[in-house]
């Protein structure tokens, strides 16, 4: 009877991939009624993902979401944008009810989230740590109400918010069947947000009134794989077999 939690996660070919996947899998894995949707930035699944995810005995849809060329070259990088799109078109194709939310690879999440959001009946929201200068994004309440927003880059977003901080119900969702996330790096939660016509006073804040943080935006130091220098690591006899 718990709404389902559509917990919608872009992700993308890199070394340190499986090990994200493997830290998040295992907590995902605490969440009763949780169906994972994995949206691959690659032009088909990415076999070591389909090797993983069954694993997990989770239910879960894996999609080939790659971002479009053309975005691949631009300044500052839209990611994500195109796996959470598809991410979208599946829920709006398959599915009629339950909460979407957005959780990145990387981030580090409390299992005391997934009891918050569950309930969401048009959009919730809650903090996140570890995000900017200030190192919390959250949304500012008065009288159990969001009046305003405290984040470190406002960027005159209606919406200041991480991708983390919010989620949304599905029916809510469908009822806005334009709702879309734009390919704008820095503003795709606002403008995602401001396609549903979300209004301050609809915002059904969580996390004890948005003062706890149950979800961090953590980040992975990114390496680029050595240029591995076979002559100087292997021995003549593996090396031979190498050949
Ligand atoms: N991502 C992606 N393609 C890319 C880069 C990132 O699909 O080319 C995914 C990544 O796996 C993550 C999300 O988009 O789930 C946000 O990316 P990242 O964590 O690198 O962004 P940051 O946390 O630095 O904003
Ligand atoms: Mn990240």
């Amino acid at each position: 009877d718990l709404p389902v939690i559509y917990f919608i996660t872009p992700t993308y070919p890199r070394r340190e991939q499986v090990a994200e996947l493997i830290r998040l899998g295992q907590t995902l894995m605490h969440v009763p009624n949780l169906h994972w949707i994995l949206a691959d930035d690659s032009a088909t699944c990415n076999p070591m993902v389909i090797d993983l995810l069954p694993r997990f005995g989770l239910p879960y849809t894996h999609l080939a979401s790659p971002m479009p060329e053309i975005y691949r070259h631009v300044s500052i990088v839209p990611r994500g944008v195109a796996n959470r799109r598809a991410a979208l078109a599946w829920i709006r194709a398959n599915i009629k009810s339950g909460v979407i939310y957005f959780g990145d690879d990387d981030n580090t999440f409390d299992l005391k989230l997934f009891k918050e959001i569950r309930d969401t009946r048009k959009v919730s929201m809650f903090p996140v740590g570890l995000i900017g200068e200030y190192s919390i994004s959250s949304p500012i309440l008065k009288e159990g109400k969001v009046v305003g927003f405290f984040d470190s880059w406002p960027a005159k977003r209606m919406f200041p918010v991480d991708m983390a901080g919010f989620a949304v119900n599905i029916e809510f969702l469908l009822q806005h069947p334009n709702a879309t996330m734009p390919y704008k790096a820095g503003y795709e939660e606002d403008r995602f947000l401001r396609s549903l016509g979300l209004t301050l006073d609809q915002i059904e804040p969580k996390a004890n009134g948005c003062t706890e943080v149950l979800v961090w935006h953590t980040q992975t130091t990114k390496r680029t794989p050595p240029v591995l220098r076979i002559d100087s690591v292997l021995d003549n006899s593996l090396k031979d077999l190498l050949q």
